[in-house]
């Protein structure tokens, strides 16, 4: 049985508000589907904007609480949070590959990864300092001292259902802010998860809650609030921009991790087989369904072809199938939705002189199930360019110069990721200055990191997780100065 849990309290049907778990949503209830084969594997609450809001002052009261508990008692208990994570991993990776369709290889990496940020951030919990700057006036005294912004929100995606979580939350509740969590309507069970293991953490009631709904109406209800201070929101561009706007009559502080298009160049003097891997791992993870997947190749004129060859004949080897088989490397794509926005790609790639070189128009396998495809002959003009195909296929284009490959590399309204591959050191310098991105990946395909900042520039939107930074998106500053307090009285 794939699905047999050491634990089976950790697949919750039911929402968690206020230190109490919900099962009845007064909007009825979600369906949630394995993308794997159709099959309906639980449901979530649709909670109302009524139970929503109740929610809300619930984690006013713990914020209350929470900025109120010692540094230490913080850190102790988020460091309880990653242990029962490692504790429970393997369920924890079930729930995910049931939910999501990622090889389970794959669930397991994930929540080493999320779990990271949650030891991470215990850690930073220790060290939100502030400053004392010199005054010109010699009876003055500044202080600058960083508070925690109150209560906070997040909506989260289905590609990473517990490290898109994971790294707002740890470092909100590290700053000493509570948090409400809106996970996918697809993948909520990782959440509710994560909830199971926070209360067996010991977080005080409505310090952090998983939502489950409509995202209309938490939507809605999030950026409506005036007791909400603050959406950190990871998904597609589309929908981040309509919530910046929806946040405008509040002024929320925001975070927005948006869509990528990620370049991948490679150079004439780049080391093939490391940039072959190193596309494998940025490209093909999660079937290609993650933001900082590089969507275009760029293949300097002298290599193009033999990177071609030795990319396709690694993609070969990859095994499609079922999540669950602990050979598999590529699975399902989310829904069918997903697999005709490859389609559509492809199609259009082809109809505009592109050249399939590995693969076949997706769609012939079954359960939504997509095969590594490589297309030659990427133009500017073909759609992959312009949008994320979210599935793995990787579309080639020869370029002449470095300055060629940089620039086609640029040419995208999109800054998440970029990756590059070279071997020449003065290169390599001028190359990771050239792209216009918040993260680079030079010589390297996996460039996620707790202790690093995560996030874009320009249409991938603005804001870190991870880092020192990551904890500063939930606080803010105050300044105090201090003047002369006349004679003691
Ligand atoms: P999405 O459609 O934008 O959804 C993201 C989240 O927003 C989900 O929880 C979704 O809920 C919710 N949502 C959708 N419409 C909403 C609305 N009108 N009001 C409030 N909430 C709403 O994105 P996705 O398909 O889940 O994820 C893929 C996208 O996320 C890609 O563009 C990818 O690049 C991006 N992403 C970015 C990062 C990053 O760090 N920059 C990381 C991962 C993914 P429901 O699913 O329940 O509708």
């Amino acid at each position: 049985m794939s699905f047999a849990l050491n634990d089976s309290k950790l697949f919750r049907e039911a929402c968690y508000g206020n230190g109490q778990w919900i099962s009845d949503g007064n909007d009825g209830h979600i369906e949630v589907v394995n993308p794997a084969n159709g099959e309906v594997i639980g449901r979530v609450p649709s909670l109302d904007e009524g139970q929503v809001s109740a929610s809300i002052a619930a984690a006013a009261e713990g914020f209350e609480v929470w900025k109120n508990t010692s540094i230490a008692d913080r850190s102790a208990c988020l460091r309880r949070w990653f242990d029962l994570m490692h504790e429970h991993k393997e369920d924890l990776a079930r729930i995910m590959t049931l939910e999501q369709g990622k090889p389970i290889t794959e669930s397991r990496g994930e929540i080493d990864y999320a779990a990271s940020y949650i030891e991470w951030f215990a850690e930073e919990a220790k060290r939100g300092y502030g400053q004392v700057i010199p005054a010109v006036k010699p009876d003055q005294r500044i202080v600058v001292r960083p508070e925690p912004v109150g209560v906070t929100t997040a909506i989260t995606p289905w590609n990473f259902p517990a490290a898109m979580i994971t790294r707002k939350a740890a470092a909100a509740l590290a700053a000493g802010c509570s948090m409400l969590v809106k996970p996918s309507g697809n993948t909520p069970f990782s959440a509710l998860a994560l909830a199971e293991l926070g209360e067996r953490a010991g977080f005080p009631a409505g310090v952090f809650n998983v939502l489950t709904g409509s995202s209309a109406v938490v939507g809605e209800v999030f950026t409506r609030s005036g007791t909400v201070k603050k959406l950190s929101f990871t998904g597609s561009t589309e929908v981040g921009r309509k919530l910046m706007a929806m946040c405008a009559d509040n002024l929320h502080k925001l975070s927005l991790e948006l869509g990528g298009n990620a370049p991948f160049v490679v150079f004439d003097d780049a080391d093939l087989d490391l940039a072959v891997k190193g596309a494998i791992a940025a490209k093909f993870r999660n079937t290609g369904q993650t933001c900082i997947c590089p969507n275009r190749f760029l293949v300097q004129a002298a290599v193009h072809d033999e990177f071609v060859a030795k990319l396709a004949a690694a993609l070969k080897e990859l095994k499609v199938g079922d999540g669950f088989d602990e050979e598999v490397k590529q699975t399902s794509l989310i829904n069918e939705k997903a697999v005709e926005k490859v389609q559509r790609h492809y199609d259009d790639a082809l109809a505009k002189g592109g050249k399939c070189v590995l693969g076949e128009r997706p769609g012939k396998l079954p359960h939504n199930r997509v095969a590594p495809i490589v297309i030659t002959g990427l133009s500017q003009q073909m759609q992959i360019w312009q949008e994320e195909t979210f599935g793995p296929m990787a579309p080639v284009m020869k370029f002449d110069s470095e300055q060629d490959g940089i620039d086609a590399a640029n040419a995208t309204p999109f800054g998440l990721a970029a990756y590059f591959y070279a071997s020449n050191s003065d290169r390599v310098w001028r190359v990771s200055e050239a792209l216009q991105a918040g993260m680079v990946g030079a010589n390297e395909g996996a460039i996620s990191n707790a202790m690093a900042p995560f996030g874009g520039i320009d249409q991938s939107g603005f804001g870190r997780e991870g880092g020192r930074e990551g904890m500063a998106e939930y606080q803010q500053l105050k300044y105090v100065c201090f003047g002369e307090s006349g004679p003691a009285a």
